[in-house]
């Protein structure tokens, strides 16, 4: 039944206004469709990292080789606490079935997020969320998907 297949998701896309505007990013499929057969276990990294609902954005900055997530000005580095954060989830995911993250977010994105000089100049789009990465990681065997990822219905497919 739909309580065996427990799946983590981003807060933000089962409509939790924990977005840096204190807006949400509902999905329609993981909602309305994957919702039907699976149960959420929402997480906010930025949120349960203490940030503040709204807050300031943040990004993906490589210097030095080294890839940070903080303001774009460099201020307010969140990269330990958040890789930290992850850590903490992936050893109790050893449980999930699955993961849904949202798409382009420098914490929750599993590809293809943008990356920056420390001076703001876009380097690549080819970076992984600092939150995302710990899970996938720890659990390189748990299926992984974001929303929006090759059409919503291979989401289903993937965990159900
Ligand atoms: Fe929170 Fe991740 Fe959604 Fe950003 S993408 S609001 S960190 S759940």
């Amino acid at each position: 039944g739909k309580e065996d297949v427990v799946i983590g998701i981003s807060a933000c896309l089962i409509g939790e206004k924990v977005r840096f505007d204190a807006s949400n990013k509902p999905s329609n499929f993981c909602n309305k469709e994957l919702g039907q057969h699976v149960t959420y276990k929402a997480y906010c990294p930025e949120v349960a990292v203490g940030m503040p609902i709204p807050r300031p954005t943040i990004r993906l900055i490589k210097d030095e080789q080294i890839i940070k997530v903080s303001r774009p000005d460099g201020s307010g580095d969140v990269t330990t606490a958040i890789k930290a954060y992850g850590k903490k989830i992936a050893s109790i995911s050893k449980n999930l079935s699955g993961y849904v993250f949202c798409a382009k977010s420098p914490t929750c994105g599993m590809e293809r997020v943008k990356v920056y000089s420390p001076s703001g100049d876009p380097l690549q789009a080819q970076g992984i969320g600092v939150f995302s990465r710990e899970i996938m990681k720890a659990n390189p065997l748990l299926p992984c998907e974001e929303n929006g990822r090759l059409n919503d219905p291979i989401l289903k497919e993937n965990f159900v």
